[in-house]
C-alpha cells in the first residue's frame, strides 16, 4: 500500500487546498501516497466543541486539550494496521532538513498533529509524540503550514512523483551542497548569455562545472552547510580554483 499521512487539524481544508496542485497534488491524485485530515473539533466533548482551555499557572493563551487529541490519535491508529510515527510541528521540534524529510519519506504511516494557541498540553505530547520537528526559527500561528511543508517535501520523494527522479538528486541539500544555477532558451538574451560551456555539449566539463558552481555558492551563502560537507579531494581542488 502507498505511504499514508494522516494530518489532525482544526483547519482540515487548509491542508485539502495545499493538496490540489502540482506535483505533489498529481501523487496524491495517482495514488503514489495517501493524505487524509481530520477535523479535531469532531472528537469534543461538549457542544460548542471546546478542544483548548486556559492554561493552569495563568499567562495568556489557551492550551489545546488532551482527551479531544486523544482520542482523535485512537481513531487515526485504528485507520490504518500499520504502525503511525506521530510527529508534532512545532517550533521546539528538531530542524527540518532534507535529511530529515528522506528519513521520513520512507515510513509507511505519519500522523502530523497541528497545533494551534499556546501548543498542546505537554502530557499529550509525552504520551504520544515520537518525535517535534520545527521548520525553522520562527513563530507560527498553526502547525498547518508546517505540515503543509512537511507534507509537500516529503510528498516529491515518493516513487514516481517527479518525472525524473534525477532532478530530486540534484537538488540543493541533496549531495551536501546547494544546487548550481539553471538557464534554459534563449541562449542569447539583453540580460545576458547562457555560459558557453553548458551548450558545449561536453558532458564531463559540464558536470564539473555544475560541481563547482554548486561548491562556490554554498562556501558564499551557506559556509554553515559546507562546513559539515565531507568534501572529496576533487571538491577542494575545485574550491581552490
Ligand atoms: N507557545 C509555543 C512555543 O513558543 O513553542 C508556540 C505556539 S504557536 C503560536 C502555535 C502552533 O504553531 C504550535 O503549536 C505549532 O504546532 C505551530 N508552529 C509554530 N511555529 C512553528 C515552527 N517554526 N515549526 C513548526 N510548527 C510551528
Amino acid at each position: 500500500a502507498a505511504p499514508r499521512i494522516d494530518v489532525i487539524t482544526l483547519f482540515p481544508e487548509f491542508i485539502e487546498s495545499s493538496l490540489e496542485v502540482g506535483v505533489v497534488g498529481r501523487a496524491v491524485k495517482r495514488g503514489l501516497l495517501s493524505v487524509q485530515s481530520w477535523q479535531l473539533r469532531d472528537f469534543a466533548h461538549d457542544n460548542y466543541k471546546t478542544i483548548d482551555h486556559r492554561p493552569y499557572g495563568g499567562g495568556p493563551g489557551m492550551v489545546m486539550l488532551i482527551d479531544p487529541l486523544r482520542e482523535c490519535l485512537q481513531m487515526v491508529r485504528q485507520a490504518d494496521p500499520r504502525p503511525a510515527h506521530v510527529v508534532y510541528l512545532s517550533p521546539q521540534g528538531q530542524p527540518l532538513t532534507q535529511a530529515k524529510v528522506r528519513e521520513l519519506a520512507h515510513r509507511p504511516r505519519l500522523v502530523l498533529l497541528c497545533g494551534r494557541y499556546e501548543g498542546i498540553d505537554e502530557r499529550l505530547l509525552q504520551a504520544e509524540v515520537d518525535e517535534e520537528v520545527s521548520i525553522g526559527d520562527y513563530v507560527l500561528s498553526g502547525g498547518e503550514l508546517a505540515a503543509a511543508v512537511l507534507v509537500d517535501a516529503v510528498g516529491r520523494l515518493q516513487d514516481g512523483a517527479l518525472n525524473d527522479p534525477q532532478s530530486a538528486v540534484q537538488d540543493s541539500f541533496e549531495n551536501g551542497v546547494l544546487d548550481c544555477p539553471h538557464y534554459t532558451r534563449p541562449e542569447r538574451h539583453e540580460l545576458g548569455d547562457v555560459p558557453a560551456l553548458l551548450a558545449s555539449g561536453d558532458h564531463r566539463k559540464i558536470a564539473r562545472w555544475r560541481r563547482q558552481q554548486s561548491l562556490g555558492r554554498t562556501w558564499l551563502r551557506r559556509p554553515d552547510v559546507l562546513a559539515r560537507c565531507d568534501l572529496s579531494a576533487d571538491d577542494r581542488q575545485l574550491l581552490a580554483e
